[in-house]
């Protein structure tokens, strides 16, 4: 028997493509609840899993990212993305690992393990149970990390959100503002209501943030939550044991834009295929991407304003927005290298901005 904890989308991946008999652990109990996420995914999902028509609340063609002095850019996606009813979308992930034969234990908590005969004896809120491998996708604050010694060291951002109404939203566009937060976001559901938030280190400006770019919109439900910043010396894998971490659990969150879903499903599948390789294939075939985004972030937290201007100036320049709506925000290693190869004013602006990384 495999124990996995956390019905999340990762935990749940997981489940739905291992080969042995699979019991998944959630301590809520109801799945995908509470929601804690915008829920925006871009067209590479596809590639890794189906989505049902009914989990797209709206479709998202065009990004319009705002500079501190009002100046914007308008960015067409030649490929959609989309926003999804998260707690449906979990259920419908949870759904498959059902099918493929997954007994799940709602209401339980994982508490610890001991090792017995090498074997696990993991200890829940409510039983024991012998187990043979355990899964770690119980997200940013992972008790199997923590159980296994292999937490590492963790640094975490605060995510405030809230779905909020509106008096009218252009619809199918979603604006980023340059100046809140590290990142921040109005993610249109319909021409009337919003996902809306800002994302950083938890203090008073990220708060005053916030209030900011809920402007005069009404809040309707609170979806705040924490986000791990990935960590590329994070262990994924205890030595020389059978306990795996996956998704948020394991930080394989992109820096850039904080979305992990699409990381934590690679994840899941990568370790039902092998568990012996996937430590390996993980690292290699998108440690780089990861990795790429954390310095992009370190290099936008240090940004000046007149730096943020400068940068919406150049991407206001049609040949570099096509860059951009031509690939996928997930994978900036495809269109990075593209970038500073046609746009010289970048180096320039990625000198100037290193400069500040040295001095601050
Ligand atoms: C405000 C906000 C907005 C976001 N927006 C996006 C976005 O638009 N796109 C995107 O891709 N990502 C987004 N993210 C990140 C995304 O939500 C996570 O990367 C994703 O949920 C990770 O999935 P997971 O399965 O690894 O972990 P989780 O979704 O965190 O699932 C972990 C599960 O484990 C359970 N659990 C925890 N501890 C235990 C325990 N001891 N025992 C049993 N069960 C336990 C939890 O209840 C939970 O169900 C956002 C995050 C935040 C906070």
């Amino acid at each position: 028997m495999i124990s996995v904890i956390g019905a999340g989308p990762a935990g749940s991946f997981y489940a739905s493509k291992a080969k042995e008999e699979v019991h998944i652990f959630e301590e809520h109990k109801e799945v995908g609840k509470p929601v804690s996420c915008t829920g925006i995914l871009t067209d590479s999902i596809k590639r890794v899993t189906d989505i049902d028509k009914n989990l797209i609340i709206s479709k998202i063609n065009k990004f319009k990212i705002v500079a501190p002095n009002g100046n914007a850019t308008y960015v067409d996606l030649d490929k959609t993305n989309m926003v999804l009813d998260r707690a449906k979308f979990d259920n419908f992930i949870l759904q498959k690992a059902i099918d493929n034969g997954a007994k799940l234990h709602l209401n339980e908590r994982f508490l610890g393990y001991k090792k017995i005969n090498g074997k696990y004896k993991i200890k829940t809120s409510k039983n024991e149970y012998e187990t043979e491998m355990i899964v770690g996708a119980d997200g940013p604050n992972s008790a199997v990390a923590r159980a296994a010694g292999i937490y590492g060291d963790r640094k975490f951002l605060m995510g405030w959100q809230a779905r909020c109404k509106y008096e009218e939203l252009e619809e199918g566009v979603t604006e980023i503002r340059l100046n809140l937060g590290e990142f921040s976001w109005i993610v249109p559901e319909d021409n009337k209501i919003a996902r809306v938030g800002v994302l950083g280190v938890n203090n008073i400006k990220l708060k005053e943030d916030y209030r900011k770019i809920l402007g005069a919109s009404k809040i309707l439900e609170d979806q705040s939550g924490i986000i791990p910043l990935y960590n590329p010396k994070q262990e994924l894998r205890k030595k020389n044991e059978d306990i795996f971490l996956i998704g948020d659990a394991a930080t394989q969150v992109k820096a850039t834009t904080y979305g992990g879903i699409i990381y934590g499903l690679i994840a899941g599948t990568y370790l039902a295929e092998d568990k012996e390789s996937y430590v390996k294939n993980f690292n290699k075939k998108l440690g780089r991407d990861l990795w790429i985004s954390l310095k992009m972030r370190e290099m936008m937290n240090v940004m000046t304003e007149e730096q943020c201007n400068e940068m919406i100036q150049i991407f206001q320049k049609k040949e570099n927005i096509d860059v951009l709506s031509k690939h996928d925000r997930d994978f900036p290693s495809k269109f990075l290298f593209q970038l500073l190869m046609k746009e010289k004013k970048l180096w320039k602006l990625g000198f100037g901005i290193f400069k500040n990384k040295v001095f601050s």
